[in-house]
C-alpha cells in the first residue's frame, strides 16, 4: 500500500466507493443535441431576492428553449445561514412565478429526478469520495492549521505586503509528508482537506463567458479548502462535483462568482471533469443619487420577491417585466406577438446586459397595466378578491359583500380592443373602485375651470329630469346632449370648436359634471356603465348630494 493510500484511508475511513461508482450511477444524460441542462442552486435562507428569481427564470428559459432540463439543487452546507422552512419558502416563491423546475426540488416537499440527492447536506459521501481520490493522486492533503494559525499567517502576510491566502510557501501543511500527516490524524488533530493547487499566479487563464465574453484572469494558486473539518464541502468543491454529476451544461449564476472561476476551472481539471459553460448574470441595478448600485436586500423593499405579492402584482406582470430586462428586444417581440407564450420568444443569453439592467418600477407598472388590461373580468375580480383577503381586510369586506357587483366593477371597459389601463397592481383596486361603495365614495376633484357652480347645479337639475337608467350607451349619450342647448352648452364638440365663444362649453363638460357627482372624479371609465351598476337610486342620491354641496 502506497503512502498516499495510507493517508487517504486515515483521512476517510468510512469511504469505500471510488468516483467510478458515482459516474455509473449518474451517467451523461440522454438528451437531444444542443439541449442545455441548467440549475438554480439557492441556500435555504427563505429570502427570495428578485435577482435570484431573475437568474432562475433565465436558467429555466435557457433549458426549456433547447429541450433541456432545469433543476433545483439546495445548497444547504452552511448551517449558520439556514432558516427553518427556508427552502420551502424559496421554492414556493419560484413556483408562484411559474419558474417550476423539471427536476430536483420541484415543489415544497417534492423531489423528482435520477441525479439526486438534490440537497448538498445529503451528499457527504459523494464529496468525500472525490476528495479521497484527489488525496490518492497527491492532489489534495489534510491541513491542520487552526483558526489562530491562519489569523497569524494573514497578519504576517500583511506585514510582508504580500497577498494573503494559503498558497506557495505560505501553504505550510502542503509540505507535511504523508507519514507526518497520518501521525497527526492518529493523534486526533482536526483537519480540513485542501487542494494541492497545480497553478501559478504567473500564468493566466482565458475563458469565454456566454454573457460577458472573453475574460482573462491569473490562474489559481491557492490551496483552497475542499472539505471543512466536519467533512462538509465548500461551495467551490460542491459546485464542481455536483454540476459534473448532475450533468449541468450551463452554469448561469450571479456575477459575484466570476472571480472564483479560476478556482472552479482548476477543480474541474484536477477532477478530470469537462467544465460547464459559464454565464454570469449581472445584478439588477437601481438608480440612486445619480449613480447606479445593486438592488439591495437591506435598502430596497422591491428586492424581495414577496413585495410583489403584497403589492398585488400578478406573477405574469413580474415575469413579463423581467423578460424585458433579460433581453432588450423582448418588448418589440411582445408588441408583435401580444398573445404568444413567453417560451416562444427566441431568448439568447448573449443578449443579456453586461453591466446590469436598471430596475424601473414605472416600467414594471406599464407592463403590468398591459397584462391586467388583457385579463378577463372574472380573473381580475378573483385576483383582487384573493389579494384583498390577505392584505386589505376593509376592502375585502366591501368587495365580497356581493360578488356579482364586484364582477360588474371590473367588467367595465374590459374586453374591447383598447382596454383601459387603470390598474397596475391589485393594491390599486381599492382606490380605483372606491366610488362604487358609499362607504368610500367621496368628491375628489374640483369642477373644471370653465364651469361655475351655478351652471353645474342647473346641469344636474336638467339631467335629473331626463335621466333614464334603462338607456343603452348611445341613448344615454343622446340624453346627455339633449340637455345642452337650453343650458347654453353645445351638444356637438366639433361645432363647439368652431365657435367656442358662442357657448359655455360642450357636451363633454356637461357629462363631466354628472361624472363628478356620481364618481367624485373628472375621469372615469365608461360613465353609462358605471351608472347602470350603481343603480338609479344611488345615482339620483349622488346627484342630489352634489347639488347640495355646490350650493354651499
Ligand atoms: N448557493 C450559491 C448561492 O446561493 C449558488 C451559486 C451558483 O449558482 O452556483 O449564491
Amino acid at each position: 500500500m502506497s503512502m498516499y493510500e495510507k493517508l487517504a484511508d486515515a483521512m476517510f475511513p468510512g469511504i469505500k466507493h471510488t468516483p467510478e461508482h458515482f459516474e455509473n450511477i449518474y451517467p451523461p444524460r440522454q438528451l437531444k443535441e444542443g439541449a442545455r441542462v441548467t440549475r438554480i442552486a439557492p441556500s435555504p435562507t427563505g429570502y427570495l431576492h428578485l435577482g435570484v428569481l431573475f437568474t432562475a427564470m433565465v436558467n429555466r428559459i435557457t433549458a426549456k428553449s433547447t429541450g433541456g432540463i432545469f433543476y433545483f439543487r439546495l445548497e444547504d452546507t452552511d448551517k449558520k445561514r439556514e432558516v427553518e422552512g427556508g427552502a420551502e419558502d424559496i421554492l414556493k416563491g419560484l413556483n408562484d412565478f411559474g419558474v417550476i423546475p423539471d427536476e430536483g426540488f420541484v415543489a415544497p416537499g417534492k423531489t423528482v429526478g435520477d441525479y439526486g440527492p438534490y440537497q448538498q447536506s445529503q451528499r457527504a459521501e459523494i464529496y468525500q469520495t472525490y476528495a479521497k481520490s484527489l488525496v490518492l493522486q497527491g492532489l489534495a492533503y489534510p491541513c491542520f492549521c487552526s483558526e489562530e494559525d491562519r489569523q497569524a499567517a494573514r497578519e504576517n502576510q500583511e506585514k510582508l505586503k504580500v497577498r494573503t491566502g494559503y498558497y506557495g510557501e505560505f501553504a505550510v501543511c502542503r509540505n507535511l509528508s504523508p507519514e507526518q500527516a497520518i501521525e497527526k490524524i492518529q493523534q486526533g488533530h482536526p483537519f480540513v482537506v485542501r487542494l494541492r493547487s497545480p497553478g501559478s499566479e504567473e500564468n493566466r487563464i482565458v475563458f469565454d463567458d456566454v454573457i460577458k465574453g472573453k475574460i482573462e484572469m491569473p490562474e489559481n494558486d491557492e490551496d483552497i479548502v475542499l472539505l471543512k473539518s466536519d467533512g462538509i464541502p465548500t461551495y467551490h468543491f460542491a459546485h464542481a462535483v455536483d454540476d459534473h454529476l448532475m450533468r449541468t451544461t450551463h452554469v448561469i449564476r450571479g456575477d459575484e462568482w466570476i472571480s472564483s472561476v479560476p478556482k472552479h476551472l482548476q477543480l474541474f481539471k484536477v477532477l478530470g471533469f469537462k467544465p460547464p459553460k459559464y454565464a454570469h448574470v449581472s445584478p439588477i441595478m437601481k438608480e440612486d443619487e445619480g449613480g447606479k448600485r445593486k438592488l439591495s436586500k437591506r435598502k430596497d423593499p422591491e428586492a424581495a420577491v414577496h413585495y410583489y405579492a403584497e403589492q398585488g402584482y400578478p406573477a405574469d406582470s413580474v415575469m413579463e417585466y423581467l423578460m424585458t430586462i433579460a433581453n432588450s428586444d423582448y418588448e418589440e417581440w411582445r408588441r408583435r406577438n401580444p398573445q404568444a407564450p413567453r417560451g416562444e420568444f427566441a431568448f439568447n443569453l448573449k443578449k443579456m446586459s453586461v453591466s446590469g439592467a436598471l430596475f424601473d418600477i414605472n416600467k414594471l407598472n406599464d407592463v403590468s397595466k398591459t397584462v391586467i388590461g388583457a385579463m378577463d373580468a372574472q380573473t381580475v375580480t378573483q385576483s383582487v378578491l384573493n389579494w384583498a383577503r390577505e392584505y386589505d381586510a376593509e376592502f375585502y369586506g366591501l368587495l365580497s359583500r356581493d360578488e356579482n357587483y364586484a364582477l360588474g366593477i371590473f367588467s367595465i371597459d374590459r374586453g374591447g380592443d383598447k382596454p383601459r389601463k387603470d390598474i397596475a397592481k391589485w393594491s390599486d383596486a381599492p382606490a380605483y373602485a372606491s366610488y362604487f361603495f358609499d362607504e368610500t365614495f367621496k368628491i375628489e376633484d374640483d369642477l373644471p375651470d370653465n364651469i361655475n357652480p351655478g351652471d353645474a347645479v342647473q346641469i344636474i337639475d336638467e339631467y335629473s329630469k331626463v335621466y333614464n337608467p334603462d338607456e343603452d350607451k348611445q341613448q344615454w349619450f343622446n340624453t346627455m346632449k339633449s340637455v345642452c342647448p337650453k343650458l347654453g352648452f353645445c351638444p356637438e364638440v366639433k361645432e363647439y370648436k368652431k365657435n367656442p365663444q358662442g357657448y359655455k362649453g360642450h357636451v363633454g363638460d356637461v357629462s363631466t359634471v354628472i361624472r363628478l357627482a356620481v364618481t367624485g372624479r373628472r375621469n372615469s371609465p365608461d360613465l353609462c356603465s358605471i351608472m347602470k351598476l350603481l343603480g338609479k337610486e344611488r345615482v339620483l342620491e349622488r346627484l342630489k348630494n352634489y347639488k347640495r354641496e355646490l350650493a354651499k
